[in-house]
């Protein structure tokens, strides 16, 4: 009996690795059409800056819009899509969507001259000679420049010791760009890459704060985290709060710049422009027994 159970389970096992290798390979081809055809949409998620009670600034994350699958999570297509080099175009679509949107918004009056936009890059991008050229002549012409945007990258990719990432983040930073370690706290053990390149802000990642609630050790970290960042003088986004509790440690120890479903989830560009301009994240703020200083 049992000999046959296992055979069975080995069965549905193997079944199973054949059915997922099948779904990457279609994914493959389909993901390359996706990009010829540019099925990707762009969803905002704002950070809240808690003094003065304003939008900081706003994140664009990528959403695949499939045919027929109807839309796929980053986190399923991204890893494949890096993989397969085309990590870079998609980025580049995602980035000329963003800076077009905020160009409207901007002319429209419907954010604040100092709102700024984060975009992701992926490690790929910090590799290439042309990625300051498409950058600057992205934003050419639009009501937006290197000071509106924030660029978004993830620590493991600055522990590759290469000239050619240290070169473009240095010209990012001379032209006026902001650079924020993306997931802060779950690559690596050393530091010294804060001090090496010119890093403007980090983002905590989302796994401390959902683990606030049950370890104390959590709460230190990321106080430690914050105060190691104030003495560089960097900027603290804090990414994933989803409880009014969590937005209340946060705010007590120091965070400045607020992200999460608590606020709202990733937003289409409609649902933006209302949440620009009814601002509901101030009912949250309201419920902090915290300073929101000026
Ligand atoms: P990320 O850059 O760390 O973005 C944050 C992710 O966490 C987003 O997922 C966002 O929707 C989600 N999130 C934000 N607040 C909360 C919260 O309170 N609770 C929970 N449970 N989740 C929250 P999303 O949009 O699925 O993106 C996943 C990842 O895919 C991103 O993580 C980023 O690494 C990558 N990604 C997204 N767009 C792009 C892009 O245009 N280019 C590149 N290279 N990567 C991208
Ligand atoms: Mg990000
Ligand atoms: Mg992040
Ligand atoms: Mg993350």
């Amino acid at each position: 009996y049992r000999a046959k159970a296992m055979g069975n389970c080995y069965q549905l096992f193997d079944e199973e690795m054949r059915t997922q290798h099948l779904d990457k390979i279609e994914l493959e081809g389909e993901l390359t059409i996706a990009v010829r055809e540019q099925q990707f949409r762009v969803a905002f998620e704002p950070i809240v800056d808690i003094h003065g009670s304003a939008i900081f600034s706003v994140e664009s994350l990528v959403r695949w819009m499939h045919p027929e699958k109807g839309m796929i999570s980053p986190n399923t297509f991204i890893p494949l899509a890096e993989e397969l080099g085309l990590i870079i175009e998609i980025d580049r679509i995602v980035f000329k969507k963003t800076c077009q949107q905020f160009h409207q918004w901007r002319e429209k009056g419907i954010i604040s001259p100092n709102q700024k936009f984060n975009v992701n890059l992926s490690c790929a991008q910090l590799q290439r000679s042309d990625i300051i050229p498409f950058l600057l002549s992205t934003v050419d012409g639009l009501d937006i420049g290197p000071h509106d945007i924030v660029l978004e990258i993830t620590e493991s990719y600055l522990l590759a010791d290469s000239g050619l990432v240290m070169k473009n983040l240095n010209e990012m930073n001379q032209l006026g760009f902001s650079i924020f370690v993306d997931d802060f706290g779950t690559g690596y053990s050393s530091l010294s890459y804060l001090a090496k390149y010119p890093i403007h802000g980090i983002k905590i990642d989302r796994s401390f704060v959902r683990d606030l609630e049950k370890s104390v050790e959590s709460k230190e970290l990321i106080r430690s985290i914050i105060a190691m960042a104030d003495a560089l003088k960097l900027k603290v986004v804090t990414e994933g709060v989803e409880t009014v509790e969590q937005l209340q440690v946060m705010t007590e120890l120091g965070c400045r710049y607020i992200q999460g479903f608590l606020f709202t989830r990733p937003m289409t560009s409609t649902q933006a422009q209302t949440f620009f301009v009814d601002s509901p994240y101030r009912e949250w703020l309201n419920q902090t027994p915290v300073d929101h200083g000026g």
